[in-house]
């Protein structure tokens, strides 16, 4: 095995000249959650690897999605058995590889007049669905009558409805998954940098043969040399091919997905809830600590890839959606807390809707040995590493000879992951707890897993910056951010660190100015260095809240 990389800021500049000093086996373009699962596996199985990424980790589309692991209900409908199994089945790896961020939740599929699937349907259905996925007998789907279902969810409007279907889905942090997995690949000698970005390719004989990248914070320029390299840029991978001159063939078809959030209060669900919108799509209502969220739309794209925004429109779109389904809730855009715009990198397919468009992943190959992948689901990620490397491996042992080493990443348990199973949580956060609220120690498990006692002993070492524990522990969080996860900046650690601009916005006012004090001092930042950060800070915590009109965004 290679010698242990970690996701240290003070390292970046170690590993881009690492990167530039020696032929990599592989470089893997774009830090989302695809090119993440190839850096481990490739890791994994003793190739060189290095990882560019242009914003930071997770800042495209693996920051932006809803967030669960799933099976994809929607696949069955299609009629694409193969790919529910696959799902599924990758669901049940993640779960056992990182129990402390992969969460069962069980999931309420109301049953409507009109509606997208009748009784029968969601009956067989969700029995396939959990059937394919291999689930455990005591999460299989469970059929609840009208009564049932309104004594669960008091909050569904009861006039049109017949019934539901309560089946398990899991939910996830994407960001920090991503995260995980990229800590992982570390740990088997990957060598990632966020903020470090691919402006050209090099070329010998009409072939790929390494990049010029830009680091965006120091400002200086590399190139770097691989015998294969991966172009896992999602929404921006055909920009990539089209450096390349390979763009030709199947493209890219953008498609916006907008989420809300509210706070708990304003739509007390007791459990998930996946529900039929008046258009013919459905939409999921999800509850998580102080705040449900509800996503999402799945409209066609051509804006400003850099930040899609959430418009008026698709605000409306999904308030309507719910004031429609829970009838009570009466929500309007004041309501709002946060929000978020991503950007499905799907595959253009002539004459279809967006919801129409298929979620599978595809791979091009480039004449000049230029390799992308594109489209596929969260949830398979794994596989669409697998079904990469593979190609690598198979590539590599013909030209240079070297020994095809199989896939292993399903044994693999992600940083974080490592307890005895998922039941342990509950008695390893009561242990941490000792004498600190549970709850909070609760929450950092759910973030961190077992990496929260590193979190906790870096707490005590700390001098007392104030008498509050609760800052004090997250003064801790913003140190290990930087140390272990690369955090570069405070939009770095709030939004995709910690989700706490989407789930606990509450918080932000009291915490911004000592952690930008915790960042200026570590980074030696000038005072107008800190002022802009907290500027960019600002404008993105105001965005979150304001919805432009279309034409605008
Ligand atoms: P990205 O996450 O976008 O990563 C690509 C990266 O490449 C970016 O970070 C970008 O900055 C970088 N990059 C681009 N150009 C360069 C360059 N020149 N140099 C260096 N880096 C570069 N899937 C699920 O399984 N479950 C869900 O619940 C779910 N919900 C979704 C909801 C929405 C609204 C959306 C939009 C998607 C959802 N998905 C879901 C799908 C899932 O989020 C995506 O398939 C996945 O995140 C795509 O990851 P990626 O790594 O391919 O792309």
């Amino acid at each position: 095995m290679k010698e242990a990389n970690k996701l240290s800021t003070l390292k970046r500049e170690t590993y881009l000249r690492s990167m530039a000093d020696r032929k990599l086996d592989l470089l893997v373009i774009g830090g989302g959650i695809t090119g993440a699962g190839i850096a481990l596996d490739a890791a994994v199985r003793g190739l060189s690897v290095g990882l560019l990424e242009k914003q930071d980790f997770a800042q495209g589309t693996s920051s932006r999605s809803t967030k669960l692991i799933h099976g994809g209900l929607r696949y069955l409908k299609q009629g694409d058995v193969k790919l529910v199994r696959e799902v599924g089945r990758e669901r049940a790896i993640l779960y056992r590889n990182a129990p402390h961020i992969v969460i069962p939740e069980k999931m309420l599929l109301p049953i409507v007049e009109k509606g997208t699937y009748g009784r029968l349907a969601t009956s067989f259905g969700l029995w396939l669905y959990d059937y394919l996925a291999g689930v455990r007998k005591d999460e299989r789907r469970v059929m609840l009558s009208k009564q049932d279902t309104i004594a669960l969810e008091p909050l569904l409007r009861s006039d049109i409805l017949k019934g539901a279907g309560l089946y398990y889905e899991y939910r996830t942090d994407d960001a920090r998954l991503t995260i995980e997995v990229l800590k992982t690949a570390a740990s088997y000698g990957a060598a990632c940098v966020n903020y470090a970005m691919v402006t050209d390719f090099l070329y010998q004989d009409g072939k790929v043969t390494g990049v010029r990248a830009a680091d965006r914070i120091s400002g200086r320029e590399y190139r770097i040399y691989a015998s294969r390299i991966v172009n896992a840029a999602g929404p921006w991978a055909d920009e990539l091919r089209a450096k390349d001159g390979s763009l030709s063939g199947k493209r890219l078809h953008l498609t916006k997905g907008v989420h809300l959030v509210v706070p708990h209060e304003k739509l007390p669900l007791r459990q998930a809830v996946y529900f039929d919108v008046p258009d013919g799509r459905m939409v999921f209502a999800i509850p998580r600590d102080r705040v449900t969220y509800i996503g999402t739309t799945d409209t066609n794209y051509d804006g400003d890839t850099s930040r899609p925004r959430a418009t008026r429109e698709d605000a409306a779109y999904l308030l309507e959606a719910v004031n429609h389904m829970f009838p009570g809730a009466k929500l309007t855009l004041a309501d709002i807390a946060s929000s978020w715009a991503g950007l499905r990198p799907l595959i253009h397919e002539d004459g279809k809707s967006p919801s129409e468009l298929s979620r599978k992943d595809e791979i091009f190959h480039s004449p000049t040995g230029l390799i992308t992948i594109a489209g596929g689901k969260l949830t398979g990620f794994r596989k669409m590493a697998q079904r990469i490397v593979d190609l690598v491996m198979k590539q590599l042992a013909a030209e240079e000879g070297r020994a095809f080493v199989p896939c292993t990443t399903d044994r693999i348990v992600l940083a974080g992951g490592h307890f005895p199973s998922p039941e342990a949580i509950p008695a390893f956060v009561r242990n941490l707890a000792d004498g600190v609220e549970e709850e909070r120690i609760r929450q950092l498990v759910g973030k961190y897993g077992t990496q929260a006692e590193i979190i906790l002993e870096k707490m005590k070492t700390l001098a007392a910056v104030s008498d509050d524990p609760a800052l004090q522990m997250v003064i801790a969080e913003i140190h290990y951010g930087v140390e272990e996860e690369m955090v570069t900046n405070l939009r770095d650690f709030l939004f995709r660190r910690t989700g706490r601009l989407y789930f606990e916005r509450q918080t932000l006012p009291a915490l911004t100015e000592p952690l930008l004090a915790v960042l200026a001092e570590r980074f030696a930042w000038s005072p107008d260095r800190t002022a802009l950060e907290r500027q960019m800070l600002e404008a993105e915590y105001a965005e979150a809240v304001s919805f432009p009109e279309e034409r605008e965004a």
